[in-house]
């Protein structure tokens, strides 16, 4: 018994010496004692302990030890190390002891090409039926799987047709109703045209008449007569602004305005325009003052008629948004480049959520609508154009029911003067 076993134990002592050499005595002593499960010191004695190991003992100590070699060494090292083992034992010992004592100690893994040579004809006839039914069951799984994802594939292939199909259909669809909306707009553009155009020489003639007849060119008028006459011709003026809004923003979209760009005075606008809207703010009890105006700053370059209109449009707005007894808070803020406007008012400013529309064509807020005030919804459509093709920016900043603070950027004239400011009015 004790000679049947000398192979393996030699297998001990060669782990035993190869574990010394490569982590140091105390930790071959350490791997021996957890394989024997106790604690015992064995000194220098370490190899012969190793020799006497029970043969469960000597199955734990390979064991553990290879795993610690493949831990820290890696498989190809490993198996080197246990082929020269190997090599070793096959010098000493019959092919017997070591297909029998030796190869039981080698994990599976280890040493696979050896341990085939020492199978008997069965076993090798055993581990080739294991492969080919392994094999097989790979196979099958393989095939399954390659089964499912044909069909997943042909699903997605199926899918993404449908929904190209689908995509040009739709781009088709959108494409037709962009054409019949762009020849809507087109036939509206053109309608709006014709009859602004059209009710221009009529409202003109009505003005023509009317004033005759307030000048009392056409004889004598009672007072109210007058009274009611005024009250057309403001009516009737309404009307021709209201034309003219439609003939400049529709001049803006077939971009027929022409713009003549010279040396501009802000403030000298400014002032033109408050002048003439003053008997609308005394009306409605508005005050205007002067949040900022310099003494002297530079000219911008403009278009003195245009910009005008920009003032006109948004300082009526204000006068028309304000609370009655409100107060209008007009500023102005040369910089390097450019000069900025605002116009503040404390009147029903605008919704929020409505507040992305503000610059559209016809665009009204609800509760301006609701306020009764009369507009068309062009002016602020107009304002814009102007601004942005001077180059400059507009924006504003509102809050229901506080007002509204419109601002606005014209860019300085190159190398002009500076502009003197007229005295401040309010
Ligand atoms: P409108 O002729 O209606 O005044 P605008 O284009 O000048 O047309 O203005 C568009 C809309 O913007 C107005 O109908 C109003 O809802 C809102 N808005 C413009 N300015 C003011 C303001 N100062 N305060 C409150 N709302 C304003």
């Amino acid at each position: 018994m004790q000679e049947k076993e000398r192979a393996a134990r030699r297998l001990s002592v060669l782990l035993f010496r190869s574990a010394e050499e490569l982590f140091g005595a105390n930790r071959a002593n350490d791997f021996l004692l957890s394989a024997l499960e106790k604690r015992e010191d064995f000194g220098a004695g370490g190899e012969v302990a190793a020799e006497k190991l029970s043969p469960e003992e000597r199955k734990r100590f390979a064991a553990g030890l290879i795993r610690k070699l493949h831990d820290d060494f890696g498989a190809d090292f490993t198996e080197k190390k246990l082929s020269s083992f190997l090599e070793h034992l096959k010098r000493e010992f019959p092919e017997k002891s070591i297909s029998d004592e030796v190869m039981p100690l080698i994990p599976v893994g280890f040493l696979e090409g050896e341990r085939l040579k020492f199978l008997s004809k069965e076993e090798l006839e055993e581990r080739v039926l294991e492969k080919t039914a392994e094999l097989r069951e790979i196979n099958e799984h393989l095939e399954e799987t390659i089964k499912e994802r044909t069909e997943e594939l042909r699903r997605i292939v199926g899918e993404q047709e449908r929904a190209a199909h689908l995509l040009v259909r739709r781009d088709l669809e959108l494409t037709r109703a962009n054409e019949r909306l762009r020849r809507m707009d087109e036939i509206k553009s053109g309608f709006i045209s014709v009859v602004a155009h059209q009710l221009r020489t009529p409202l003109s003639g009505i003005k023509w008449t009317l004033n005759l007849v307030l000048n009392g060119e056409l004889g004598f008028l009672a007072e109210e007569q007058r009274a009611f006459l005024l009250k057309a011709n403001e009516s009737n003026d309404r009307m021709i602004a209201l034309v003219n809004d439609m003939l400049g923003a529709d001049r803006i979209e077939s971009g027929k305005v022409r713009y003549s760009f010279r040396a501009v005075n802000l403030l000298d606008l400014a002032d033109a325009v408050l002048f003439e809207l003053s008997p609308q703010a005394l009306a409605r009890g508005v005050s205007v003052r002067f949040a900022s105006r310099p003494k002297s700053f530079p000219l911008v370059h403009g278009d003195g008629e245009q910009l005008r209109a920009v003032f006109q449009n948004l300082l009526d707005n204000s006068i028309k948004y304000s609370r009655p007894q409100g107060t209008i808070q007009v500023g102005f803020y040369p910089r390097a480049e450019e000069i900025e406007v605002s116009i503040q008012d404390d009147g029903i400013g605008i919704p929020r959520e409505q507040q992305k529309n503000i610059f559209d064509r016809f665009f009204r807020a609800q509760n301006a609508i609701k306020a009764e005030t009369e507009g068309s919804g062009l002016g602020l459509f107009i304002v814009r154009s102007i601004v942005e093709r001077h180059g400059g920016r507009i924006w504003f900043e509102s809050e229901e029911g506080k007002g509204v603070t419109f601002h606005f950027t014209v860019p300085v004239e190159r190398g002009a003067p500076s502009g003197g400011a007229a005295a401040p009015r309010a």
